[in-house]
């Protein structure tokens, strides 16, 4: 059968792709132009990947995109730490971006959507991840709308934001419109190999950038927001499962390995990589957050009911720097 995915071009769009095609998947991937749809067509060289052009999230027409599709995984959304407007910037696009998708899915008859938001969304209480709980899916991040809205906080709070007003966004719609088999898909922060197409390392996708600035010579610790980790191909292959697990309609699923400081990550990358040693920054002589709390989460459904384990940190934070290292010698 076909499927639709959004964002295809993205960091874990084209991971989505590539794991859909490989369970047998018929595949069609939105990008906002032909250049971008042409550079993807080469990447994924198949004649079971097909792109449809969707060059805005909040006002294009999906009918063409749609036509012939049987389950939709919308995870194009903006992602970066930066804000200047934060309407125009992150809500609007995640919010009305995600309904003018469902909209059209239902109006076209295609009963199964997945929507990916993040474990950011289930961060209720205002000390984010430095709190001794298990969050789960009753748990919603404590940041409201108009917060968002008033300019006064971070990109990295408003993009949460964004993405939780648009989940919340989603199921209302399932709520509306019954027919509808919902799931939502919570990983945590993703590294891992990048395979979608970008032209430059300046613009790599938020996630993998620590990662990145890391080993550039910068010799910049950044902080430690979210500090959870999951591997790209794991995560795909929790959207892929959970296209035909009944078990996951109307869930929520989060999905994590478990903790992934900078402090973790800097220590996996000096010791596995010692010809790297003058790009890196010294391991400071402790990690700042040991013996701190680290929230943990229910990730029962990706892992016991669509059996995905994801990768430990020291392969995830390996395989990230190679692919890295393999682009800066290629851009
Ligand atoms: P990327 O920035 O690599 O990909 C984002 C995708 O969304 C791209 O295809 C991009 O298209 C598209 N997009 C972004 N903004 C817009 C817009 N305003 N209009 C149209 N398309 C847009 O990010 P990721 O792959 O990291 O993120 C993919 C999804 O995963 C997002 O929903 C994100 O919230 C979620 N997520 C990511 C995590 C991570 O650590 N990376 C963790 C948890 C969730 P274009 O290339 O044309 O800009």
């Amino acid at each position: 059968s076909r499927i639709l995915v959004t964002g295809a071009n993205g960091f874990l769009g084209a991971h989505i792709v590539k794991e859909a095609l490989d369970s047998g998947y018929i595949v069609r991937g939105t990008v906002r132009s032909a250049q971008k749809a042409e550079e993807l067509k080469k990447i994924f060289n198949s004649d079971k990947f097909e792109t449809a052009i969707v060059p805005d999230l909040i006002t294009s027409d999906y009918t063409e995109a749609l036509k012939d599709v049987t389950a939709v995984i919308h995870s194009a959304s903006p992602f970066a730490f930066g804000v200047s407007d934060p309407k125009k910037d992150f809500l609007d696009p995640a919010i009305d971006g995600t309904l003018n998708v469902l909209r059209a899915a239902h109006a076209a008859g295609i009963k199964r959507i997945l929507v990916t938001s993040t474990v950011g969304t289930v961060l209720s209480k205002p000390e984010l991840m430095s709190v001794d709980t298990t969050y789960g899916a009753d748990d919603w991040l404590f940041v409201t709308y108009d917060q968002a809205a008033s300019g006064t906080l971070p990109g990295f709070v408003v993009y949460l934001a964004s993405k939780k007003y648009a989940e919340l966004a989603a199921w209302d719609f399932a709520k509306e419109h019954p027919d509808i088999n919902l799931t939502v898909l919570n990983p945590t922060v993703i590294y891992g190999p990048v395979i979608h197409p970008i032209s430059s390392l300046k613009s790599l996708n938020a996630s993998n950038l620590a990662i990145y600035s890391l080993i550039n010579g910068s010799k910049v610790i950044p902080p430690d927001s979210v500090p959870v980790f999951c591997d790209v191909v794991s995560s795909a292959q929790v959207h892929v499962k959970a296209l035909e697990s009944k078990e996951t309609y109307g869930k929520r699923v989060i999905f994590t390995k478990g903790p992934g400081t900078m402090y973790q990550i800097l220590q996996i990358i000096h010791k596995a990589r010692p010809d790297l040693a003058d790009r890196l920054p010294a391991l400071p002589e402790a990690d700042p957050l040991a013996g701190k709390p680290l929230s943990k989460f229910d990730t029962s459904i990706a892992t016991d009911v669509l059996g995905v384990k994801g990768l430990d940190l020291e392969e995830t934070v390996l395989s990230t720097v190679d692919s890295l290292l393999e682009l800066e010698k290629k851009l």
